[in-house]
């Protein structure tokens, strides 16, 4: 039989990027997305809205049921930039249900099926904003805690062969990125110009990055956060 991954996201950017990086690895994989997927590179679409916290929980079980879901990779979010005055408290939770809430019902849907198999890798796509960003309060404060919840299940899932970690991409140019940092924009030119490597990321190089930690041979590794940043993560802000 072969196993099964599921992306959330994948229809579009970073996550179809993860989608045809785990289907060339040999994954059957569902990409769940409240849009059609943009690509071919997936066995099944699971179109539902990610913030509708039931029927989510109900797609993906009825997904796992009969089948080896051995790889979860939360990679859908959104942001809403705003200076820190006007950030609508209610924002606050409108991300999180996306960025946070939504992991957490995806990894209880498979959890059944990798403890089943006695080995699972989760792979959380969280962001180098985790660290600080001006106008991403409600995204900086899901993102970290997406670190935290990392941690927390690389704890409790270790026993059973499940790992857990995160990738924390830096400036990626997706249509996500384009729309908050549009190009032209004197603050679009300046993170560029502060990147080490002097270039966006693909979101190819994020997906590299998810192909190791869903590897079968990174299962000594867990609990982690690895930035996929061009060095942006380094040196003084
Ligand atoms: P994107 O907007 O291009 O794609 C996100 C995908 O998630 C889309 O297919 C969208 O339909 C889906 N999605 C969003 N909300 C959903 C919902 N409620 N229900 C179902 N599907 C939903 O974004 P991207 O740039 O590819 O980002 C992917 C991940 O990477 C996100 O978690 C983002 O926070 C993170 N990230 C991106 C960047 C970047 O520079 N692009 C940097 C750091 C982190």
């Amino acid at each position: 039989m072969s196993d099964h991954a599921i992306v959330t996201g994948g229809a579009r950017g970073i996550g179809a990027a993860i989608a045809e990086r785990l289907t060339r690895d040999g994954f059957s994989v569902a990409v769940v997305d409240r849009l059609a997927p943009e690509h071919d590179f997936l066995s099944e679409a699971i179109e539902v809205d990610l913030s509708d916290a039931g029927a989510t929980r109900a797609a993906l079980e009825v997904y796992c049921k009969g089948r080896q879901v051995t790889r979860l990779v939360n990679n859908a979010g959104i942001v809403l930039p705003a200076p820190v005055e006007e950030t609508d408290p209610l924002s606050i939770d409108a991300v999180a249900a996306v960025n946070l809430r939504a992991p957490l019902i995806c990894l209880q849907a498979v959890l059944p099926a990798m403890k089943a198999a006695g080995r699972g890798r989760i792979v959380n796509i969280s962001s180098r904003v985790a660290l600080g960003k001006e106008l991403r309060t409600a995204y900086a404060a899901s993102k970290a805690g997406l670190h935290g919840m990392t941690k927390t299940w690389a704890l409790e899932l270790g026993r059973h062969g499940i790992t857990v970690n995160a990738v924390g991409p830096g400036p990626i140019a997706t249509e996500l990125f384009n729309a908050v940092n549009p190009p032209g924009d004197p603050r679009t030119d300046r993170i560029v110009q502060t990147i080490p490597v002097k270039r966006t990321g693909t979101p190819g190089d994020v997906a590299e990055a998810v192909g190791f930690f869903c590897s079968e041979g990174a299962g000594f590794v867990t609990g982690q956060v690895l930035y996929v940043c061009g060095g942006m993560t380094i040196g003084s802000a």
